[in-house]
Parts: C-alpha cells; structure tokens; sequence
C-alpha cells in the first residue's frame, strides 16, 4: 500500500502547467496570470482632491480661529475631470469636488463640512490646517513602472479593477484544462434514461464534473461505458484530446474491474495503487500519451474524496495555482471514533462555530457508497494512519469542503 502523502506528491510530480492564452478582462476572472503587469502611469496620475471641499494655501489657514476666522474668496467651482483655470493665490479657494485635480498654488483642501459658507462667494474657516489634509498625492496607490501583478497572481475581482485601471483589457492567464469524465459499468444508466430493475444512475458522473467546473476546468462527460476491455480502450481514446481522463468504477480487482486493464494497454506509465486511506483504496494514474489519466473508484463517496485529494490540485497545478490545497480548521471532537489502524481516514462531519471554538460531529453512517453523507458534510476529518481511537475533546483537522463560506450557514444559504 501507498500513503495519500506519497501517492498525491507522485501525481503533483508528474503535472505541468498547461500553456497560455490571451483572454478578455471579465474572462479572467478566477484565473491565473501569465505574465507580469507593470503600471503604465502613476495612480492618482496627479494630486487630487480626497473630498468635496475648497482647495487653499495651508498657509493662509494659520491664524485661523474660533474667535477670528479666515476669510476665502472663491474664484472658481471645480468640478472632477478638469483642471483649474486658475491659480490659487493667498486669500483664495477653489470649490473643488473629489477626484478633481489639485489647483496649482493649492497645498490643502477644507472638507466642505469644517467650513462656514458667508456667501456665495466666501467662506471662513475657524482653524488651521496641516498642509496636505485631504489631499490624495500623485502615485499614492501605484508608481508608474512598477511591477503590479506579477506571473502567478489569481486574478479576483481587485485584480480585474487594476487590470482595468492599466487599460489592459485583453490579459495573458494559464489555459483551463479540458477534461474528460467516464463512467464505467454495466449497472449504470444515465440520468433521464429508464430504470431498469439493478440498474443506478451515474452520479459520480454529475458529482465529479461539477468538482472539475469548480476547479474553473472545462469538462466534457463521456458518458457510461460497459465493463469490456474493447469498449473501455475505445471510450478511452476518445479521451486522448483532452487534457486529462478521469474514469470512476472498474479499478479494484474483481472479475469485471476492466478500467485497469484498458488503461494499462493504452498506458505507457500507469500506476495501480492500493493507497491506505478510507474511503477509497484503489486508484489508478499515469498518462496516455499527453493525456494525464486518473482511474478513480466506483462508490460514490470514494470517487468524491480520491477527486478531492489527488485529482484537484492537480488540476488547479495546471492552471497555475500554487495554492493547491484546501483550507483546513482546527476542531473539537463531539463523540468517541474508532478507526481503522493503518490507513488514513478523512471522515465526514459537520462543523459548528460556538464562540471561538468550532466544533465537529459526524454526518452519520460513513460508508463509502452514502452520498448524502458528503451533502451533509462541511468537512473530512484528517486522521492519521496510526491513529484507532479518537475521543470526544480531542482536537482534530478538517478539511473544508467546497462551497465553504459561513460555518453557521453552510446549507442554510
Ligand atoms: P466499482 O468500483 O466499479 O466496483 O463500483 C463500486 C460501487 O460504486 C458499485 O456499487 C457501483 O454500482 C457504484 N458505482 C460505480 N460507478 C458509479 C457511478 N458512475 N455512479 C454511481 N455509482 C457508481
Ligand atoms: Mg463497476
């Protein structure tokens, strides 16, 4: 047996990035960029005004005070998006409004709200100002030149704004992987198609493409494929224009487990594993050509977990991720477990958040073919393989599942 350690960083070993290409600024939202950015001009490109307010000399403001104001003579009203006409001279203001640039001779700007409007034509100001109050300078945000975003960067809604802000509006970002899922086995039968008695309906093909489109892969469903060899060999070089083959079923070592034998006549590097986790156990990788081919299992929990483990960050590795791993918590154990020993377990449980503290209890029966347990799953517990008892109290890692964002509310969204 193989550990999930080893088996995941043979995998990651063998995974490159995918090429590039140019996209348009919205379709790169979620990818990752390629290229280095660097700023084409300074950001504010000038001075400019933090507030609606008066732009002035900080200091004629000195002497200001409650029992003797200053007086300014408005000489212009400013709006954003054009320059001052005029300059500012002593006893001056220029009404300005936010964004607008800085007047010349202007070194502080008096938000509306601290002024007394006299008429309309004057105000006063009943205090001194610090040169530089509200006043947003020339490349406070970005110096022209500088390296922006460099190669690697996710690109978020905050990086689409800066791309944006650079008039980049065509970006070079890592390619998506296109991926083929197949299911296998003479039981299975597509999702509209009639139910013939012993027949079930291929969730984990449904299941594993949305992981693939939640990775921002592409994914085409091959469909169901029977357990003969042939057809196996036939769907699976269907599979040879995409990037990656990902099968579910058909690889543990029964009189119908064809999909080991089909990857293994058309593979050049494939690699049978028996890896010493719970749920999944048989897993087969390597390439066929320069298709990377995973063989998951068939039950639906195991193909789920074993997606999760060794198929997703490698196919967020190819698209330029360096982050490749889910987030994990740090949780308290509500009930007493017993494990296997020797094999690393990753139970299903859900989280709650009290205080400070998350707490964790299992979905319920923890067979690897119980989907609703990973529905009900905001988690897999990590255990280790060593591990046979786990108590209430203890604390535990969990890794977080999909979907993620309030441990409160995870399904109640
Ligand atoms: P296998 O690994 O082919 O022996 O399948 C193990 C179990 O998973 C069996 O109970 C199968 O019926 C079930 N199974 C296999 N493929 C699928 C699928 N695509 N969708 C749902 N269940 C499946
Ligand atoms: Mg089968």
């Amino acid at each position: 047996m193989i550990s999930v350690i080893e088996a995941r960083d043979t995998i990651l070993a063998q995974v490159s990035l995918l090429g590039t290409e140019r996209v348009d600024l919205f379709s790169a939202l979620d990818r990752v960029l390629s290229e280095d950015v660097y700023a084409t001009r300074n950001q504010p490109p000038w001075d400019n005004s933090a507030m609606d307010g008066f732009a002035v000399r900080a200091a004629d403001t000195l002497s200001a005070s409650q029992s003797q104001p200053v007086i300014f003579k408005i000489i212009e009203d400013l709006p954003a998006g054009y320059r001052a006409k005029n300059k500012v001279e002593a006893g001056q203001a220029i009404h300005i409004m936010t964004g607008a640039p800085v007047p010349e001779g202007a070194d502080t700007i008096l938000r509306s709200e601290i002024t007394e409007r006299l008429d309309h034509r004057h105000i006063q100001l009943s205090q001194p100002m610090a040169p530089g109050t509200d006043l947003r300078k020339v490349g406070e945000d970005i110096l022209d030149g500088a390296l922006l975003l460099p190669v690697g960067t996710l690109i978020r809604p905050a990086e689409i704004g800066l791309l944006a802000s650079t008039n980049r509006s065509v970006i070079s970002v890592y390619r998506k992987p296109r991926v083929a899922i197949l299911s296998t086995g003479d039981e299975i039968v597509d999702v509209d198609d009639e139910m013939e008695d012993g027949k079930i309906v291929d969730s984990n093909g449904y299941a594993l493409s949305a992981l693939v489109m939640d990775t921002g892969a592409e994914v085409v469903r091959l469909g169901i494929c029977p357990d003969t060899q042939e057809a196996l060999e036939q769907k699976l070089r269907e599979g040879l224009s995409f990037d990656v083959i990902i099968t579910s079923g058909g690889v543990s070592v029964g009189e119908y487990d064809f999909v080991k034998l089909a990857l293994d006549a058309l593979g050049t590097t494939m690699e049978f594993w028996k890896v010493a986790m719970t749920p999944g156990r048989p897993l087969a990788f390597g390439m066929i050509q320069d298709t990377l081919a995973f063989g998951l299992p068939g039950n639906p929990v195991a193909s789920m977990v074993t997606f999760e483990l060794f198929t997703r960050p490698a196919l967020l590795k190819m698209q330029g991720y360096s982050n490749l791993y889910r987030r994990t918590v740090r949780a308290i154990l509500l009930e007493d477990i017993n494990k296997v020993l020797g094999r690393k377990q990753f139970i299903r449980m859900q989280l709650q958040q009290r205080g400070d503290a998350i707490y964790a209890s299992r979905t319920g029966a923890q067979g690897s073919g119980i989907l609703r347990s990973m529905s009900l799953a905001d988690g897999l517990a990590i255990t280790h393989e060593d591990q046979i008892h786990l108590k209430a109290g203890d604390e535990i890692e969990v890794m977080l599942l999909g979907g993620f964002s309030d441990l409160a509310n995870n399904r109640n969204c």
